[in-house]
């Protein structure tokens, strides 16, 4: 569902991207893992079209990235993502955070929106906070709403940048949570993540980035079991 070939990127003569290539399975949970500067949030926004690239190409859930321009509407729609910040709008209720997307991009009617609201509310655990202005709660809260929000366009692939890393330790573990559940229920997931316990017991695949490359990649026990080179081996060791 998601076929990444020799793609390179550059910023100016920066080369972030040297020939990644990675293909992912429908249902598959892969975890992309990494010093800083690797080029890891750089290949997440090359999947959601958020930036062009020079060479290579990208298919995903059907579209090809660059060479459909005018269909990012749709790549989008099929191809959600998340970040660290989540980036909820304040002035508005959590319900109305969620059913923005669909009613403006897709035309979903408010009765149907609010439906799918409880729906995406009730998958991350929270359908309680419903009528709750994003301030109300929690970061990890927040930042489950805005997975919820995500959901809501009912989304191929998810995409996910760090989700957990702006948040104090004991918020990070029930954003993790709903992400496995998610992966349990089927979804295709890539997710950038310093949580390496996670990346070893959620995703089937892990990748280490390293200076633009897929260094070196597998199945997510045998990689931290058996690390093959030396640069993820100092990576692992160093307790990132
Ligand atoms: P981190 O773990 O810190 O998030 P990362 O692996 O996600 O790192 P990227 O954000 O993909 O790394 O950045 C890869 C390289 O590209 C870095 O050297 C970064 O400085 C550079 N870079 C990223 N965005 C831009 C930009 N908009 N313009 C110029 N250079 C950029
Ligand atoms: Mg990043």
């Amino acid at each position: 569902v998601v076929a990444i070939d020799q793609v390179h990127k550059r910023y100016g003569a920066l080369e972030v991207l040297k020939g990644v290539s990675l293909s992912v399975d429908t249902g598959q949970v892969v975890a992309i893992i990494g010093r800083s500067g690797s080029g890891k949030s750089t290949m997440l926004r090359c999947i959601n079209g958020l930036e062009a690239f020079q060479s290579g190409s990208i298919t995903v859930a059907g579209h090809d990235v660059q060479q459909e321009p005018t269909k990012l509407r749709e790549l989008r729609k099929d191809v959600g993502i998340v970040f660290q910040s989540y980036n909820l709008f304040p002035h508005l209720t959590v319900s109305q955070n969620i059913t923005l997307s669909p009613r403006i991009t897709q035309g979903v009617k408010a009765a149907d929106a609010e439906v799918i609201a409880r729906r995406v509310l009730s998958q991350v655990g929270l359908l309680e906070k419903f009528d709750a202005y994003p301030d109300m709660l929690s970061g990890g809260q927040q930042q489950r709403v805005a997975i919820a929000r995500s959901l809501a366009m009912r989304p191929k692939v998810m995409l996910f940048d760090e989700v957990t890393s702006a948040l104090d330790p004991e918020l990070t573990g029930e954003v993790l949570l709903v992400m496995e559940q998610l992966a349990k229920e089927g979804m295709t997931m890539l997710l950038v993540t310093h949580e390496m316990s996670f990346a070893r017991s959620v995703a089937d695949l892990t990748v280490f980035m390293h200076q633009g490359k897929i260094w070196e990649a597998g199945p997510s026990k045998e990689l931290f079991e058996r690390p093959t080179t030396a640069e993820l081996q100092a990576f692992l060791a160093s307790g990132v």
